[in-house]
């Protein structure tokens, strides 16, 4: 491994937009291209690895942003605000490596109702081939444990159950197209139409269950019961309610932004490992539910709040 993958396990790269396909009612499918991109992630071994885009203020605006710098958070935040634009959270869907270069492909949830979107949503739904685009992810060959930007851990679990919404849906793709080939379990994800069901090559042993909500629910409206009625859980009717709060919950087996004490759990008991992503509150009804109810141990299960109803994501 080079100096440069253990010292800057990241890559803040600018790339370009090389097409743009409105693949369902809800989710616009852009592919990123660019020399930089050949430092970006590692092909196959992706999961569910975090990366940030930069929408900047103005569609061919390219914000004055050192990529060379050793601290690029620091060379972002010295932007005037009004040229840095607004960062936000994305999965890679995939990540393409050719002769003729790497190709790294996002889907973006629209969610374009009055009041009820933001800078990246808003971008996705104009994006043109031609645009730039400041990207930070892991660096290629930097192993998972030095960038620390995936989550799905499994370890030594045999099976695993992998739910989320529309903005997981991405990652649950990628995740199981990276997983080896006799993985087992089941995904849940739920999408706000039928017609947002997407192709996922998924090992043949995991069962994948796409619950289209019905028109005007709530997030969560089709996930909560579907989970927890597979998980045997007597109070699988649960009604889906607004939870108070801006943070985002975030709980691995290896991180508690509860503060938490975390405790790895016995390679005995690990047979089943539970990764769970999406609208925050919803995560949060899921974990309650998983945790008290079901007696499921916290460190089997990866609780992600991905957004949160009502709030706009920073950085
Ligand atoms: C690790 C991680 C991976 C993610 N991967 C993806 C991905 O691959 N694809 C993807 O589309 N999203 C993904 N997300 C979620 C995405 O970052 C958020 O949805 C983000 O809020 C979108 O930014 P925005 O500028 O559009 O809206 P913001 O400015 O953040 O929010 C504005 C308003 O829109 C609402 N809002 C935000 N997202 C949604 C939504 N999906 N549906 C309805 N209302 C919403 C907010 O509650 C708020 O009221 C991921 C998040 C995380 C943390």
């Amino acid at each position: 491994m080079s100096a440069e993958t253990t010292t800057r396990p990241y890559a803040l790269v600018l790339t370009e937009v090389i097409a743009v396909e409105r693949v369902s009612e809800s989710f616009v499918r852009v592919r990123f291209g660019g020399a930089d991109l050949d430092s970006f992630g590692t092909p196959g071994d992706v999961f569910d690895a975090r990366i940030k885009i930069i929408f900047p203020p103005s569609p061919y605006a390219v914000p004055p942003i050192d990529r060379d710098a050793d601290d690029w958070w620091g060379s972002y935040l010295a932007v005037p605000e009004e040229e840095r634009g607004s960062m936000r959270t994305y999965s890679v869907r995939e990540l393409r490596v050719s002769p003729e270069g790497t190709e790294l492909v996002v889907d973006f949830v629209l969610h374009l109702q009055p009041g009820l979107t933001g800078p990246a949503s808003l971008w996705a739904s104009t994006a043109e081939v031609g645009q730039p685009v400041f990207i930070v992810g892991p660096r290629r060959g930097v192993p998972a444990e030095l960038h620390g930007g995936a989550e799905f851990r499994p370890g030594a679990a045999r099976s695993v159950l992998l739910a989320g919404d529309e903005t997981a849906a991405p990652a649950i793709a990628r995740i199981l197209e990276d997983a080896p080939r006799d993985l087992r379990g089941s995904a849940f994800i739920e999408v706000p139409t039928a017609s947002d069901i997407l192709p996922i090559d998924a090992p043949a042993g995991v069962e994948v269950t796409w619950l289209p909500r019905a028109a005007d629910a709530l997030h969560g409206a089709a996930l909560l019961p579907a989970v927890l009625s597979y998980l045997g859980d007597a109070h699988a009717a649960v009604e889906v309610r607004d939870i108070e709060g801006e943070d985002l919950l975030w709980e691995t087996p290896v991180y508690s932004g509860l503060g938490e004490t975390v405790a790895p759990v016995a390679d005995a008991v690990a047979d089943r490992y539970f990764w769970i992503a999406g609208e925050s509150g919803v995560v949060t009804t899921l974990r309650r539910h998983l945790v008290k109810d079901l007696g499921i141990d916290r460190s089997q299960v990866a609780f992600m709040g991905y957004w949160r109803r009502g709030v706009a994501m920073r950085g």
